[in-house]
C-alpha cells in the first residue's frame, strides 16, 4: 500500500493514520534525513495532539531534536525550516478536509516539501523497518518554541502597504487563527476577525473555504462594508477572497488576474499552473507577454517545476498560491497580504480586479471510481472527449486528461 498521495500521508485518524504510523514516519524521516534538528507543528484538528507525541516520539528515538510549534501555517513551518537552518520540518495536517481526517507532510531543510523520490525513500524505511535507532545516550529532546514572529517580521518587512483596507479575516477555527490577523494588522489593515477561535471540530464552517462554505463571511463584508474577505483553509496554505461586494472572487478568474500582474511586474516571465486550471490563465498571463506551464494537481509538483523554469510565479484554482521570492510553499496568509499590494498598485477594487480576466463556464464535481479502474476510465474518457470535440488543439495526459 502506498502512503503518501499528493499531499503527504493523509487518511482517517485512527483508520488509516494511528499514533504507530506517526511513530514510525518519525523515525523513517529521522533515518533518512539524518537529522538532529527537526521542527514540528500542526493544525487545530482535535487528533493533532496524538499524533504530535507519537511523530515526536519517532523523531527522537531516531535522534533528532525537535522544536514542537504547536498550531501553526504549513506555509510558516516551511518558513522557519529554511530561515532556521534545520534538517527536516514536519506538519500534521490534513489541510481543507475534514475534522475526522489528518495527515503528515514531511519539509527538507530548504521548505520544500518531500518530492515522490523523497516519498518513496520514506515508504522504503518504513516497510523494510531500516530504522536508524539512536543510542540510549545519543537520543533527541523535544522543546516547545515559538518562533512565529519571524515570519510576522518577515513579512512585515518585505510588504508594505500604503493604505488601510478594511478586511474581514476568516480562519476558519484553522491553523491561521491568530497569525492572520496579526500580520494583516500589522500592516496597517483594519482586521475584523471571525471563526477566530481554534477549534478542531471545525464548528463554523467547513475548512475548505469555497463559495458556499463562504456564504456567512459574504454577509459580513458586503454588512460592514468592508474592501474584501480572506479566509484560509484548516492549515493555512490556502486563500479564498470575498470582494467589496460581497461577490466570493471566482478561483480560476482570481488566479489568473494575479498571474497577470506579476507577469506584469517582471515584464514577462513563466507561470506554473496545473492542468485543472482555466485557460484564462493563458488569456491573461500571453497577453502581458508571459508563459504558462502545467503540471499535475499538487502543490508539490507546481512548486518543483516552477524551480526549474525559475518562475516568477505559481498557483493552483483551489487557493494555493506559490510566491517564489518568498518561498516555495504555498502562503494563504502572504497571498492575502500581496493581492491586497496588488490592487493598490493597480488602483483597483478586488471585483474590478477580479473583472480583468476572462470567465469561463467551468465544472469540478468529484465523482467515485474504483482504483482498479482508474485508467481505463481516464482512458475512455480522453477517447470520446475527442471524438465530441474533433477540432481540439493539443491534448495532455499529464494529469487525467485535457483537451485544448
Ligand atoms: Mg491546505
Amino acid at each position: 500500500m502506498r502512503l503518501f498521495g499528493s499531499s503527504g500521508v493523509r487518511g482517517l485518524v485512527n483508520v488509516d493514520l494511528t499514533p504507530v504510523l506517526a511513530e514510525k514516519m518519525g523515525l523513517a524521516v529521522a533515518t533518512f534525513a539524518k537529522a538532529r534538528e527537526v521542527l514540528v507543528a500542526r493544525d487545530t484538528r482535535v487528533s493533532g495532539a496524538m499524533l504530535e507525541d507519537a511523530l515526536v516520539s519517532g523523531l527522537e528515538s531516531g535522534g533528532a531534536n525537535v522544536k514542537c510549534l504547536g498550531i501553526t501555517p504549513t506555509p510558516v513551518l516551511a518558513f522557519l525550516a529554511r530561515k532556521m537552518r534545520v534538517d527536516a520540518a514536519v506538519m500534521i495536517t490534513a489541510s481543507h478536509n475534514p475534522p475526522e481526517y489528518n495527515g503528515i507532510k514531511v519539509f527538507s531543510g530548504d521548505g520544500l516539501a518531500y518530492d515522490e523520490e523523497n516519498q518513496d525513500m520514506i515508504e522504503r524505511i518504513i516497510a523494510e523497518q531500516r530504522f536508524r535507532l539512536a543510542d540510549w545516550k545519543t537520543i533527541g529532546h523535544a522543546q516547545v518554541a515559538d518562533e512565529s514572529y519571524l515570519y510576522v517580521e518577515n513579512v512585515e518587512k518585505r510588504v508594505k502597504l500604503r493604505r488601510k483596507w478594511h478586511v474581514v479575516a476568516d480562519p476558519g477555527c484553522g491553523a491561521t487563527f491568530s497569525l492572520a490577523p496579526a500580520v494583516l494588522k500589522g500592516l496597517g489593515c483594519k482586521v475584523t476577525a471571525m471563526n477566530a477561535q481554534p477549534d478542531g471540530w471545525f464548528p463554523a464552517r467547513s475548512s475548505e473555504p469555497n463559495a458556499q462554505s463562504l456564504t456567512p463571511l459574504a454577509k459580513v463584508v458586503k454588512i460592514l462594508g468592508a474592501d474584501a474577505g480572506l479566509a484560509y483553509d484548516g492549515d493555512g496554505d490556502r486563500v479564498a477572497f470575498i470582494d467589496e461586494k460581497g461577490s466570493f472572487a471566482d478561483f480560476d478568474q482570481v488566479l489568473a488576474a494575479y498571474a497577470a500582474h506579476v507577469v506584469k511586474e517582471n515584464g514577462g516571465g513563466t507561470v506554473v499552473t496545473n492542468v485543472e486550471a482555466s485557460m484564462g490563465v493563458e488569456k491573461m498571463v500571453e497577453w502581458h507577454g508571459g508563459t504558462v506551464v502545467r503540471t499535475k494537481v499538487g502543490d508539490v509538483y507546481v512548486a518543483e517545476m516552477m524551480k526549474k523554469r525559475k518562475a516568477v510565479f505559481g498557483g493552483e484554482p483551489c487557493g494555493a498560491w506559490i510566491h517564489p521570492q518568498f518561498n516555495y510553499c504555498p502562503d494563504g496568509i502572504l497571498s492575502s497580504a500581496l493581492l491586497l499590494k496588488a490592487l493598490e498598485d493597480e488602483n483597483k477594487s478586488l471585483a474590478e480586479f477580479v473583472a480583468e480576466a476572462p470567465k469561463y463556464p467551468i465544472l469540478r464535481e468529484n465523482l467515485s471510481c474504483k482504483n482498479k479502474v482508474k485508467e481505463e476510465a481516464v482512458e475512455e474518457t480522453g477517447e470520446s472527449l475527442k471524438s465530441i470535440f474533433p477540432a481540439y488543439r493539443e491534448f495532455s495526459t499529464v494529469d487525467g486528461v485535457r483537451l485544448v
